[in-house]
């Protein structure tokens, strides 16, 4: 896209809209919840869908012309049914908050329980944060990572769930580099009579592709975005058995939300669809394969890894041990310098603040969008290890970022 048509009429917008194009291209992009669409995508997102009103859902609009939208619409739906194997899937949510927002809207009253992750540990903001609507609206109890193994303590999550009596139970995380056993947190909340929410918001895609195992047919209610490990445009989606149908969609459409941005939903249709070509598949191994040969090279350079390692698209890396005067936002920042743009998080038991943490997260979704296989994911372990390990060192940072000039440019983005 040249932004031409913007630029006669805002060059001020086209100027920034050009340079985070270009910045996009220039850098690596390793905040594990990105990744970048295709042309198809952004042009079906930039469609005259913009400009309609569509309440309600296909078929049963409250206003006229909505044909196409419902077309648009329902293939969205068609084919996330065929891609996660879901009985029933609303296309709606804005977000994943928003997607989030529809299943405590469709089961919970205000006061009800939730018990979530802590937020330390890899929980989201949506699952009951005190800033967050959730904590404010729900009675909130927390559980954990276990501190040794940073793996889930489904002990200590069944104990908590017997002493605080849930009525729902929140499983799928921000920050967790493993796979989850959702039929163990399913078990637990058939214990206690509580729903299970599995937000799959990180691992969308890799669970589409079979990489990552599927909470859809276990939990009653899976929520997850559709830009993050799928390349689907940003937005949210929500997955349910027909019995929970009923609820969800009127939580959604008007409990939550107005009309729905059907240019948003255009865009997800398209992705979806790309989704269900083999290609896909092969994307999604690659994407974890990555992660692997990122994390064992990062961990061969000294760095401790939560958990030891990865299952998924992420590493966690506790710097603690390895650069223990150095905190996650120094390492972020040195890094951005050069061009390697990832964030700063907590890690389980947190020493530092949630704003100057003492980790970094890694992401591979972006970086295997463009082109980037094991031995590229290796040389930039080793880029991130020069910088954090030299991070004020001028003259290593220019070397790296030249570097990162040279990957960038040979694994380019849209051509
Ligand atoms: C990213 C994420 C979401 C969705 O966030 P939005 O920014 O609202 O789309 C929801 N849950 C978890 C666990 C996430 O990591």
């Amino acid at each position: 896209m040249s932004y031409d048509t913007v630029r006669d009429v805002d060059p001020a917008v086209a100027d920034a809209l050009t340079a985070e194009r270009e910045r996009q291209e220039d850098t690596l992009a390793m905040i594990a919840s990105e990744n970048h669409v295709s042309e198809a995508v952004m042009e079906a997102q930039s469609s005259e869908l913009t400009n309609k009103y569509a309440e309600g859902y296909p078929g049963e609009r409250y206003y006229a012309g909505c044909e196409h939208a419902d077309t648009v619409e329902e293939l969205a739906i068609e084919r996330a049914k065929e891609l996660w194997g879901a009985d029933h899937v609303n296309v709606q949510p804005h977000s994943g908050t928003q997607a989030n927002m529809g299943v405590y809207l469709a089961v919970l009253e205000p006061g009800d329980k939730i018990l979530s992750m802590e937020l330390e540990h890899g929980g989201h903001l949506s699952h009951g944060h005190p800033a967050n609507f959730t904590g404010q609206t729900y009675e909130v109890e927390q559980y954990q990572v276990d501190a040794e193994t940073g793996y889930i303590d489904y002990e200590g999550l069944e104990e908590t769930a017997e002493e605080f009596d849930p009525d729902i139970i929140v499983s799928g995380y921000s920050a967790y580099p493993r796979d989850i056993e959702f039929e163990e947190i399913q078990r637990v909340a058939d214990s206690v009579d509580a729903y299970h929410l599995a937000d799959i918001a990180h691992t969308t895609g890799l669970v589409a592709a079979g990489v990552h195992s599927s909470p859809v047919g276990v939990a009653d209610f899976v929520t997850g975005s559709t830009h993050k490990t799928i390349r689907a445009g940003r937005g949210g989606i929500i997955m349910t058995t027909e019995e929970h149908a009923e609820d969800i969609d009127p939580a959604v459409f008007p409990g939550g939300q107005g009309g729905p941005l059907m240019h948003n939903i255009a865009g997800k249709a398209v992705g979806f669809k790309e989704a269900l070509e083999p290609e896909f598949q092969e994307y999604a191994e690659q994407t974890v394969a990555n992660a692997k040969a990122l994390g064992d090279r990062l961990q061969e350079h000294g760095f401790s890894l939560v958990s030891g390692g990865t299952d998924n698209h992420l590493v966690l890396v506790d710097l603690r041990e390895s650069h223990p005067d150095t905190t996650g936002k120094d390492a972020e920042e040195a890094l951005e310098e050069v061009g390697i743009v990832l964030n700063a998080n907590t890690v389980p038991g947190e020493t530092r603040s949630a704003f100057n943490p003492s980790g970094i997260r890694v992401g591979t979704p972006a970086l295997t969008t463009r082109g980037f296989d094991e031995d590229a994911c290796r040389e930039v372990a080793d880029l991130i290890y020069r910088v954090v390990d030299n991070y004020d060192d001028e003259a290593v940072k220019s070397e790296v970022s030249e570097r990162v000039d040279e990957l960038t440019d040979e694994f380019t983005l849209y051509d």
